[in-house]
């Protein structure tokens, strides 16, 4: 029924994350309306996002500099690592303003059920920047889940006789639920009630 072209978009469109037929064919007849400029726009961000965003070689979070702007800032407290499962979360956590020490991103949390082992979360890069930078607390800042708590007792145990205080976010975030749908008063509430983890 479509022409080719508006097919492939709609198709385009349905392969993001909570977009159905529906939305994706919405989304697609109004790019039909943009002026050239702003297709022209839309097209050349897509091409440069993935082109020019990479993983900081530091912490692991997406940048387009050569190191990301918290390794860059020196203000940042340097002795508080916040662990996370993605980028997302750093930016959520920047957003709400609510930690000043350094972040580490992992590739994700370890879920066997789902073919994801230890060895697939980059935690070699972790564990060589905690040998080398002095870090007296990890926190880590993973949504409660199965998944989340295996991550945390597989690092704290590598971790343990090495004398560092090992925290998470209090409980009160829901189980399951993801970061960015917690509302920040509870997220804040969880990072300064943070527990250590025993
Ligand atoms: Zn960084």
């Amino acid at each position: 029924m479509y022409p080719d072209s508006l097919k492939s978009l709609i198709e385009s469109f349905k392969t993001l994350p909570g977009i159905g037929e529906k939305t994706a064919e919405r989304l697609a007849f109004s790019v039909l309306d943009l002026e050239d400029e702003q297709i022209e726009l839309f097209s050349s961000s897509l091409d440069e996002v993935k082109k020019s965003i990479h993983k900081c070689p530091i912490c692991n979070t997406l940048t387009d500099k050569d190191k990301c702007f918290i390794c860059e800032d020196s203000n940042r407290k340097s002795d508080i690592l916040c662990v996370v499962e993605d980028t997302k979360t750093v930016f959520l956590f920047e957003k709400l303003g609510m930690f000043h020490g350094k972040y580490h991103v992992l590739d994700g949390l370890i879920s066997p059920l789902d073919g994801i082992n230890p060895e697939d979360i980059g935690l070699g890069m972790l564990l060589d920047r905690i040998e080398n930078e002095k870090f007296g607390e990890i926190i880590f800042a993973f949504k409660p889940s199965i998944e989340g708590e295996t991550t945390s007792l597989y690092i704290k145990k590598i971790l343990e006789d090495m004398n560092i205080k090992i925290t998470r976010l209090a409980s009160g975030v829901p189980i399951g639920a993801d970061m960015e749908y917690i509302d920040s008063l509870t997220l804040e509430r969880a990072l300064n009630d943070r527990k250590i983890i025993d």
